[in-house]
């Protein structure tokens, strides 16, 4: 458990279809959680298939983003995965999802990576 430095929930999204349900998740995260939102990729990036954007957060906050993404994902897939140092099994071996479950290109992973890349400084600033 001590390896986990941080998770990520991956919230993934049609640009066509879903990108305003996605906008909305978002934002009540934003005013729920102190957390680092990352940037919108429309575009493609790496072992993700589909458009998302990344949510980054401590491990203390995973019992209560990850039951509140459970119940306000508005339908949308969401990959949740432990940050250790090893992106490739984080990402295909260790994760969970919400949602209909999703191809990734494990081979756009690394096997290892340097863990103090992965602690979270939050963007959000929510409302008490
Ligand atoms: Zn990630």
């Amino acid at each position: 458990m001590a390896d986990i430095v941080s998770y990520h929930a991956h919230v993934y999204y049609d640009p066509s279809t879903t990108r305003t349900a996605a906008e909305l998740v978002r934002a009540r995260i934003g005013e729920r959680f102190v957390v680092r939102l990352g940037r919108w990729h429309d575009e493609l990036v790496g072992p993700h298939l589909r458009s998302m954007f990344q949510v980054a957060f401590a491990p203390e906050l995973f019992a209560t983003l990850v039951p509140w993404l459970m119940l306000n994902r508005l339908g949308l897939s969401v990959l949740v995965h432990p940050n250790t140092g090893a992106p490739r099994a984080d990402h295909m071996t260790h994760s969970l999802w919400l949602g209909e479950a999703l191809p990734l290109n494990a081979d756009a992973l690394e096997i290892s990576s340097d863990p103090a890349e992965d602690v979270v400084v939050p963007n959000t600033a929510p409302r008490t």
